[in-house]
């Protein structure tokens, strides 16, 4: 994979300049349901970002207005930008931004209950037009030796071999971006230290730039260089991971009481919008 990989690796645009910006969107379900408020966000070339906030803040619609599934849920970006590698793909249909460049592994994971693993994997391959699709499921076996010991049903997986198989249906895409909603969903604290490891590596090893939905704060900024936070479709601070980890707000809210403690935002009431180190 590795190998693979590296020509896609090579990056396109420097290392640390935006490969990602996302400016003052605003999204609209069903024509009246305005969601996002003029969210802006960037995510730099080989980096981690991010994203996290209560349930309801926009974080899905928001990955969604960048991989273009929005369209799937009668949604639509209808102010703002999203450009990618410098061209605007808002409002772009998703299979041309998947050959663009960028996946989004959706949250629970969306496999193909009734297909095989394999199947699964060929279906992450359906917009290229290249002969390579053999060789990087070979790959993707190297990457997830685990995945090809299972050649039953994609449904007899547990809850961690979806995830892989998820974020491997991604990776056959040969994705210069993968866009991750929640993949500690719903997994235990040892399988969540597996998939987190996962993620830095497909970021260290593939050079995939990566934007992250999580509500595992801790986890997330441990992977990620930089962080938005955001709430009622807006995003409300943004920083660093150590601006983040640093901050109160940040600290009392999102980070728990310490040790390995998860601290769950859905108990969350409000949020104290300060931005204390701007
Ligand atoms: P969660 O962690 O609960 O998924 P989130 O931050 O990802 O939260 P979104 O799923 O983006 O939030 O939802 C933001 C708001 O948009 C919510 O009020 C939600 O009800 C609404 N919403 C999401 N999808 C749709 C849709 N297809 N049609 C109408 N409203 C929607």
């Amino acid at each position: 994979m590795v190998e693979a990989q590296s020509k896609q690796a090579e990056p396109p645009v420097a290392a640390g300049t935006p490969i990602l910006t996302v400016n003052n969107i605003e999204v609209v379900y069903d024509e009246v349901i305005l969601v996002l408020r003029g969210v802006s966000l960037s995510v730099p070339q080989g980096e981690i970002v991010a994203l996290l906030g209560p349930n309801g803040a926009g974080k899905s619609t928001t990955l969604k207005a960048i991989s273009g599934l929005l369209r799937t849920e009668d949604g639509e970006v209808t102010r703002g930008n999203v450009s990618f590698m410098g061209e605007e793909i808002a409002n772009m249909a998703p299979e041309q931004i998947v050959r663009r460049g960028i996946f989004q592994v959706m949250e629970g994971r969306r496999i193909v209950e009734d297909m095989t693993v394999i199947e699964n994997l060929r279906l992450g391959a359906y917009t290229r037009r290249d002969g390579g699709v053999r060789r990087d499921l070979d790959m993707v076996f190297d990457f997830f030796p685990r995945l090809r010991e299972r050649t039953g049903l994609a449904g007899y997986l547990s809850g961690g071999e979806q995830q892989m198989l998820a974020i491997s249906r991604a990776l056959m895409a040969r994705p210069k971006m993968i866009l991750l909603d929640e993949p500690s969903m719903g997994l235990s604290p040892l399988l969540v230290k597996e998939v987190f490891g996962i993620i830095r590596q497909l970021n260290r090893e593939l050079g995939i730039t990566i934007l992250l939905v999580e509500q595992n704060a801790r986890m997330a900024l441990q992977a990620a260089s930089y962080g938005y936070i955001m709430e009622s479709g807006k995003i409300v601070l943004d920083g660093t991971q150590a601006e983040l980890v640093d901050n109160e707000d940040v600290r009392e809210f999102y980070l728990g009481g310490g040790g390995e403690e998860r601290r769950s935002f859905k108990n969350l009431k409000s949020f104290k919008r300060r931005k204390r180190w701007l």
